[in-house]
């Protein structure tokens, strides 16, 4: 690569993040910092009408969790500040004129209500809904069918216009795409997109070229559904004298829902019982707020992971990434043409590999997080840290902790006597109640002096201690869950442990 790679994320603040816009994010990222280039944000807020506030926020949050942090952006900024294009309105104009100089642009004075009845007068069974394009342009109000003179005479009196690309007839535009290879288009299938509007603000389509020029982007990655308006880019490029800056493009395939083949969009999210935005958002059309990744307790590690699987692999077996490994590992090669499927239950799967190999030091801060939210305090980090670890293998979510921890912070509140009860016997009620006075006597206090004493205990009493553990269990945790008995004994104390066992002793009798 000779150029410096310069890649850029280029939302709309126009809502949450779906999935597919954060894989783009990373795919950018990981990219940029495999080849030691630099990772540009850009807010692409040129269409005011569907400007949501909160929104741009709620972007750099969600980078910020997931640790892909921008080098350039309105936030962090950077030498081709500003960062945000409706800062850089008074930039783009200059182009669009220089464009219609060239002839390659032309000015339209078309109404409204002249659009409309274009829409109308030219609408067929086949073309129900008719473009502004190379035989629509004819017929209209613009300076390709009105004189010179005219033009300069409603220009001059303020007659509002915009500016559209003027699409050649009868060509094919073709570029080689990262992923697909070569695309191609025939020009006489697009219409003359606006450009530069009549408020002077330019299009999506202006000012994204004009920026990743400015702005000396390399690569362009961005989702599939951009497909459609590339050859309007490349035609930009060409237009404004740029073809040799141009960057190699990447159009990233749709996320797809896991059990058909379309595109997963955020009801999707919901009729599969989980949201797709991942993070809270208040939506302020809805006034709701989304449960997202991180409220579902994922760790954001692994949802960075789940998501460079999402249509990417190494070529191996591989499913588990720390960030480094996929900086290391990337390459656009190997990200697939087909859609990729996404499966929440896989998700959870890598959020429990996570879980799993990251230490208690690591987890503490969350899960410290997640219990006080769950009115348990925790004041002795280092029991925290021995929960944690004798736990973990146990949570899926990180929220799964409260239920697998709460027992060591707080009494039980309910008991399963009914597990109890159908076995439960005089000999058992004698073997507890001797379990107390001895654990009460007992001056060593590990998992396993209680596990010996325990056992003793039982032959003694000629009782298996298999058949004894279970109703120990739920004495201690008040379920048949939890890691083993004697390790949660060993963690709560002996006080703790004798007052639990006398309690159920109490409800049972
Ligand atoms: N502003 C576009 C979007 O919202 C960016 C598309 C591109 O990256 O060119 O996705």
């Amino acid at each position: 690569m000779n150029k410096k790679v310069r890649v850029r994320f280029a939302p709309s603040p126009t809502g949450g993040l779906h999935l597919g816009g954060v894989r783009t994010v990373l795919f950018n990222y990981l990219f940029a910092k495999k080849h030691g280039g630099d990772f540009i944000l850009r807010i692409e807020d040129t269409d005011q009408t569907r400007f949501v506030p909160g929104a741009e926020e709620y972007i750099f949050q969600t980078l910020e969790w997931c640790g892909l942090i921008p080098d350039e952006s309105p936030k962090h900024g950077g030498p081709h500040a500003p960062y945000r294009q409706s800062e850089r309105k008074a930039m783009y104009m200059q182009y669009a004129e220089q464009l219609v100089q060239a002839g390659y642009a032309y000015y339209a004075f078309d109404t409204p209500e002249e659009l409309e009845a274009m829409r109308n007068d030219f609408k067929t069974a086949e073309n129900p809904s008719p473009q502004y394009n190379q035989f629509i342009r004819e017929k209209m109000r613009n300076s390709l069918t009105l004189g010179e003179e005219e033009v300069t005479r409603l220009i001059s009196e303020g007659m509002p216009f915009v500016i559209r690309i003027k699409m050649p007839a009868g060509e094919t535009v073709s570029f080689t795409d990262m992923i697909r290879g070569e695309v191609s288009f025939q020009t006489d299938q697009v219409d003359d997109k606006v450009l530069l509007k009549a408020d002077g603000m330019p299009t999506y389509h202006l000012a994204v070229v004009v920026d990743d020029y400015l702005m000396k982007i390399s690569h362009a990655f961005r989702g599939e559904e951009w497909l459609p308006s590339a050859p309007v880019h490349i035609l930009l490029w060409k237009y404004l004298g740029w073809e040799n800056e141009m960057p190699e493009w990447a159009h990233l395939p749709l996320i797809l829902k896991p059990d058909g083949n379309g595109k997963l969009s955020k009801r999707d999210g919901d009729r599969l019982g989980f949201p797709v935005f991942a993070m809270d958002w208040t939506d302020p059309k809805t006034n709701e707020t989304t449960i997202g990744f991180r409220e579902r307790g994922f760790l954001p590690e692994a949802f960075v992971n789940l998501l460079a699987m999402l249509g990417w692999n190494d070529g191996t077996d591989q499913e588990i990434f720390t960030i480094t490994e996929l900086i290391e590992k990337f390459s656009m090669d190997r990200v697939h043409k087909g859609g990729a499927k996404f499966d929440y239950e896989k998700a959870k799967w890598y959020n429990h590999e996570w879980i799993k190999q990251s230490d208690a030091t690591k987890l503490a801060p969350f899960v410290q997080q997640i219990l006080a939210a769950n009115n348990i305090d925790v004041t002795d980090s280092n029991i925290l840290h021995h929960v944690i670890d004798l736990v973990k293998e146990r949570c899926t979510l990180l929220s799964d902790f409260t239920a697998q921890s709460r027992f060591f912070f707080q009494s039980p509140t309910q008991i399963d006597i009914d597990a109890i009860k159908p076995k439960w016997d005089e000999k058992k009620n004698l073997f507890f109640t001797e379990l107390i006075r001895a654990y009460e006597l007992s001056t060593l206090w590990e998992a396993s002096d209680l596990e010996k004493e325990f056992k003793e205990l039982a032959a003694a009493n000629q009782l298996k201690p298999g058949e004894l553990m279970l109703p120990f269990r739920i004495m201690l945790v008040g379920g048949k869950f939890g890691p083993g008995v004697f390790d949660i004994a060993a963690l709560i104390g002996k006080i703790e442990t004798v007052a639990r066992i006398k309690h159920t002793l109490g409800l049972l009798s």
